[in-house]
């Protein structure tokens, strides 16, 4: 007999050999029939899988990410039964689960699939779901592993075969189709009941340029149709908010091919949009004792060898810059750090004098290969809201809540009301890869630690994930479509101090080491700007839209009038434009619509004559007629009200 215990902590014995699968069911069949897979002992595995000793079991859903991890893995399979049926002979590379769905990487010979035949592939692996194929784990030896997939003709498994150590490696059968994979899969085939195939992309073989290229196809399931119906909808909505195409139409910032990939140019209205930003920052910084400093973008090369990021980062970087001076090297900025401890290290310091804090809207330059670019998310130069704190070790729990602080505050100025937060720690398994005392690393990872609990944040902990220099707390929010996105981060490092030889006198006389805090909260400006934009769909708050109001002249005559009302409105503070051209007014209300800005002001010959303005708001449409007056003390009203609590 064996003992099981479920999370809840209720305890239950069983004849070993037992499944997690026989256990959901002694709980219900309902309970049963939604089990993708389960934990035991914490190791995701097969809900068929005999459990053999004691185990704490846990069984998972649909509801649990896990869940959806095995459904999508075990899909792929599927999509390669269904195509090695439809498309004989073809070879499989890889096929693991993503965030939202899942791929295989296939090589379909000569012939070049097209998504037109997607609806083919998808009826197919639904006729094949439909059939309730078991996954069937089976252990072979490596020999025979490499036998079956020589006598299939299948390099691509034969070489991640000869990668594997003997006595581990499983296969997994469902139907006709039989695959080297590690697991675990669902119970049958028959839990998939929706399928989408979403794209086809190039990808070579095991990442390197140098191998073939094969064709990936992504695709999604669900368990019910309804899910799929949603997440279509989610898609085509992500799309509308897509950054790149927003950014275009509401004109914030372009790229051009002759000033060079990944470098963005931000046009007048996102610079006035980014500049608020940055603004609000700095205002919440300047409350919170940072002061702001400013350095050059580039640095000469012994800066990033004392800092060691030429060691770490050289190779990934821009080359070089050299002057007509033999010798001398300089390169452009990747980080702004070793220019602060520059700044720390510009006069003696006494432990009365710390926490100092130094921000710097600093634009770093990081080379990133031309694929990987993507709108202002991956780009090649960008402006961290970077800061460093240098600090007594005794001062770093109480340094760290208070950035805490800040982030909290943007978060909810810019409305992320949903966020968690990740802890990276060292990887226990690999000490080598990290600068500086394990004493010193133990004591940051401590503190981050405490923190967050005592915050009572929902958190993540990530081994293995830490920066070379020291552990780390990362932000990610969840967008209004409920996608993750990746933003800001707090980062102890106990090593650049130690590099640069920073130092302070202590109450003791002595020369102690301060501790340094990275922090950047947004991030940095282009990708923050690039959520913002996608969780808002462009309809920025009313106190950080770079355009407030535009006045709309239903014809030339009007137009004293409105640059009368522009003047006004500039007077107050309030950010508006007049449309001059001599459209129609119903195609002006619908440009302005577009571009979404606030309010539209029409003017004839009515509001002239009594020195009104005709209000639509966008999205809620007609507000009527009211003075100048009364509409800039509602705009003012309103910017105030938001901006009360920032
Ligand atoms: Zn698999
Ligand atoms: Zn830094």
């Amino acid at each position: 007999m064996i003992t099981i215990t479920l999370p809840d902590g209720s305890e239950k014995k069983y004849v070993a050999g037992i499944s997690a699968m026989d256990i959901a069911k002694g709980i219900s069949e309902g309970l049963a029939r939604n089990v993708l897979a389960a934990k035991v002992n914490g190791n995701l595995q097969d809900a068929l899988l005999p459990i053999m000793e004691d185990a704490r079991v846990q069984l998972l859903t649909w509801n649990d990410q896990e869940g959806k991890a095995t459904m999508w893995h075990s899909s792929a399979h599927l999509m390669a039964e269904a195509i090695e049926l439809l498309y004989p002979g073809v070879k499989f590379g890889i096929g693991p689960d993503i965030e939202n769905g899942f791929y295989y990487d296939i090589d379909f010979g000569d012939y070049s699939i097209s998504d037109n035949e997607f609806p083919k592939i998808e009826n197919k692996m639904l006729e094949l779901a439909r059939q309730k194929q078991v996954f069937t784990r089976r252990e072979v030896s490596k020999q025979e592993a490499l036998d079956y997939f020589t006598k299939k003709g299948d390099p691509y498994k034969i070489e991640l075969i000869n990668d594997l150590e003997d006595g581990r490696i499983t296969f997994y059968e469902s139907g006709n189709f039989t695959d080297l994979c590690r697991g675990p899969h669902l119970p049958d085939t028959g839990h998939i009941k929706a399928v989408k195939l979403l794209s086809i992309a190039g990808a070579y073989w095991r990442g390197d340029e140098t191998r073939k290229q094969l064709t990936r196809i992504y695709g999604i399931t669900f368990p019910k149709k309804q899910e799929l119906t949603d997440y279509l909808a989610l898609l085509e909505e992500a799309k509308k908010r897509d950054h790149r195409k927003l950014g275009k139409e509401l004109e914030l910032f372009a790229f051009s091919p002759r000033v060079g990939l990944g470098l963005p140019l931000w046009l007048p209205k996102g610079a006035e949009l980014r500049g608020r930003l940055e603004d609000f920052l700095k205002l919440v910084q300047r409350k919170a004792g940072y002061e702001q400093v400013i350095t050059p973008h580039i640095g000469n090369v012994n800066l990033y060898k004392t800092s060691g990021h030429f060691q770490k980062y050289g190779a990934d970087s821009f080359r070089p810059i050299s002057t007509p001076v033999e010798g001398e090297e300089y390169f452009l900025k990747p980080m702004n750090c070793p220019h602060h401890c520059e700044i720390y290290a510009n006069k003696p310091h006494s432990y009365k004098d710390l926490p100092i804090r130094y921000a710097e809207f600093g634009t770093v330059y990081r080379y990133e290969q031309s694929g990987e670019l993507h709108g202002l998310t991956r780009v090649r130069s960008f402006t961290q809201d970077d800061a460093h704190i240098f600090c007594t070790p005794d001062q770093v729990k109480d340094e760290f809540k208070s950035v805490m602080d800040i982030v909290m505050k943007i978060f909810n100025a810019l409305d992320f009301k949903d966020f968690i937060t990740q802890i990276s720690l060292r990887d226990p398994l690999n000490p080598s890869k990290y600068i500086g005392s394990d004493e010193n690393w133990e004591k940051a990872e401590q503190a981050i630690m405490e923190v967050a609990q005592e915050r009572g944040l929902e958190t993540v902990i990530a081994y293995g994930e830490a920066a070379f220099y020291g552990p780390k707390m990362d932000f990610m929010v969840r967008d209004a479509l409920g996608r993750k996105w990746q933003l800001g981060t707090i980062q102890v490092d106990y090593n650049l101090p130690e590099r640069f030889e920073l130092e302070y006198t202590g109450s003791d006389n002595e020369k102690h080491r301060p501790v340094m805090i990275h922090r950047a909260p947004f991030g940095s400006m282009e990708r923050f700007v690039a959520v913002l934009i996608e969780h808002c769909a462009g309809n920025f708050p009313i106190w950080l839209t770079p355009e407030q109001a535009i006045i709309l002249p239903i014809s030339e005559k009007y137009n004293d009038y409105a640059e009368k009302l522009l003047k006004l409105l500039k007077n107050s503070d309030i950010r508006a434009q007049i449309d001059w051209r001599s459209e129609k007014t119903g195609r002006k209300i619908r440009d302005a619509e577009m571009k979404k800005v606030p309010y539209m002001l029409i003017v004839g010959e009515k509001e002239e004559a009594e020195g009104l303005v005709s209000v639509r708001k966008h999205g809620d449409g007609d507000l009527g007629s009211m003075t100048t007056e009364a509409f800039i003390e509602r705009i003012s009203t309103e910017v105030r009200e938001a901006t009360s609590e920032l």
